[in-house]
C-alpha cells in the first residue's frame, strides 16, 4: 500500500518507459486508475496483482483514465466490459477515447506536417508513421460513461478526489487531488526518474492545431504552466504513472525548471551561432537520436524554441515550407 487504501500495481508495457503504474483505490466504489496497455501480458499481470489483493477484474466498479497515452488506457475496453465498471475521464479526453484510432491517425497527420515543416527528411517521416501505426494496437476505443469537468469532484465513501486538468506531457493530462490527505495522483505529469517529455499533440476541444498557424500547440509552455500550479499544492505524497512515489514534489519541479532553462539556453546559443531548422538543432544536441526518435526530439526542440519565441530572442523564418529559427538582433 502506498497511501491510505491505495495500491500501486506496476504493469508491464512493450515500451522503453518500462512498467506503468496503475493504482487500485480500495474504497467504495472500488476504483482502478489507469489500465496498462492492451496486451495479454499486461492483462495477466493486472489480474495477478488484483488477485494478490483479493479482487478480480469483475469486482471493479469504476475505472478512471489519467490521459490519452496507450500505456495508460489500452485495457480500458476489456476491463470495462468484464466488470461493468463506470469509465471516467476528463471531458476533453472523452471524444479522443471514443475514437482512439481516428484520433491517433489525426495526431500522426499533425506529426508528419510538423516534421516536414521543420526539416526532417521524408524517409524518416515515412518510417516513423509506420512505427506509430504499429503501436496503435496497444490502445483501444471506449465510450466514457462519466466525462469529468476540470475542477469537479470524484466522490468515494472515504475520500474525495478533485479533478484537475494539467496539460503538457499530453493535452489531456489529468491529476487527482486528495486534499484531506495531501495525496496527488499525478500520472505522467510528474515522474521522479525521468523528465516527462511534452510531446506535441493536437489540441483538444476541436481546435485545429495547424502547424503553420499561430495555434501550433505549445506543449512545453503549457507543461511549465501546469507544473507551476502543481508546485503550489501542499502535497505530501505524489503518486506518478511510472516509478516510485515522490515525497518532495516542489524540489523535483524546481529541478525540472532548471533543466528546461539550461536546455533553452543551449538551443538559444546554437541559434545565435547560425540560423537552423529544428531538425538541425536536434542533430547538434543528440546526434543520431534525432533520427531514430525524430518526433520526440523535435517536440523537445520546438518546446524550448517556443520559450525563446515568447521571450522575443528568436524568430521563425519560413522559406518554401521549411522553417529556420534565427536570433533577433
Ligand atoms: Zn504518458
Amino acid at each position: 500500500m502506498v497511501a491510505d487504501a491505495i495500491h500501486r500495481l506496476p504493469i508491464p508495457t512493450p515500451f522503453a518507459v518500462g512498467r506503468v503504474n496503475c493504482y487500485l483505490i480500495e474504497d467504495d466504489p472500488l476504483t482502478l486508475l489507469d489500465t496498462g496497455p492492451n496486451s495479454g501480458k499486461a492483462l495477466d499481470e493486472l489480474e495477478q496483482a488484483l488477485a494478490a489483493l483479493g479482487h478480480r477484474v469483475e469486482d471493479l466498479e469504476r475505472i478512471v483514465i489519467s490521459h490519452q497515452h496507450i500505456d495508460h488506457l489500452g485495457l480500458v475496453d476489456i476491463l470495462a466490459r468484464r466488470s461493468g465498471a463506470e469509465v471516467c475521464a476528463l471531458d476533453l479526453l472523452a471524444p479522443v477515447m471514443e475514437d482512439f484510432g481516428g484520433s491517433a491517425e489525426r495526431d500522426d497527420g499533425l506529426a508528419q506536417a510538423l516534421m516536414r515543416r521543420h526539416g526532417i527528411p521524408d524517409e524518416v517521416v515515412t518510417a516513423l508513421r509506420a512505427v506509430s501505426a504499429a503501436y496503435r494496437g496497444w490502445g483501444a476505443s471506449r465510450h466514457v460513461d462519466r466525462p469529468l469537468a476540470d475542477g469537479s469532484r470524484l466522490l468515494f465513501r472515504d475520500r474525495t478526489l478533485e479533478v484537475l486538468h494539467r496539460p503538457g506531457h499530453s493535452p489531456s493530462d489529468t491529476v487527482f487531488w486528495d486534499e484531506e490527505r495531501g495525496v496527488l495522483l499525478a500520472a505522467d505529469h510528474l515522474i521522479a526518474h525521468i523528465s516527462s517529455n511534452p510531446l506535441i499533440s493536437r489540441p483538444l476541444g476541436g481546435r485545429s492545431g495547424d502547424p503553420a498557424s499561430p495555434e501550433r500547440p505549445r506543449a512545453l509552455v503549457m507543461y511549465l504552466e501546469s507544473l507551476r500550479l502543481t508546485r503550489k499544492m501542499p502535497a505530501t505524497l505524489v503518486l506518478p504513472g511510472h516509478g516510485e512515489p515522490i515525497t518532495d514534489h516542489a524540489a523535483l519541479i524546481d529541478e525540472r525548471f532548471a533543466l528546461h532553462e539550461r536546455r533553452a539556453g543551449k538551443i538559444g546559443r546554437l541559434i545565435a551561432e547560425a540560423p537552423r531548422s529544428a531538425y538541425e538543432i536536434a542533430q547538434a544536441l543528440w546526434g543520431n537520436v534525432a533520427v531514430t526518435q525524430a518526433y520526440l526530439t523535435l517536440s523537445e526542440v520546438l518546446g524550448h524554441v517556443d520559450l525563446l519565441l515568447e521571450r522575443g530572442v528568436v524568430r521563425e523564418a519560413e522559406a518554401d515550407g521549411l522553417v529556420r529559427f534565427e536570433a533577433v538582433a
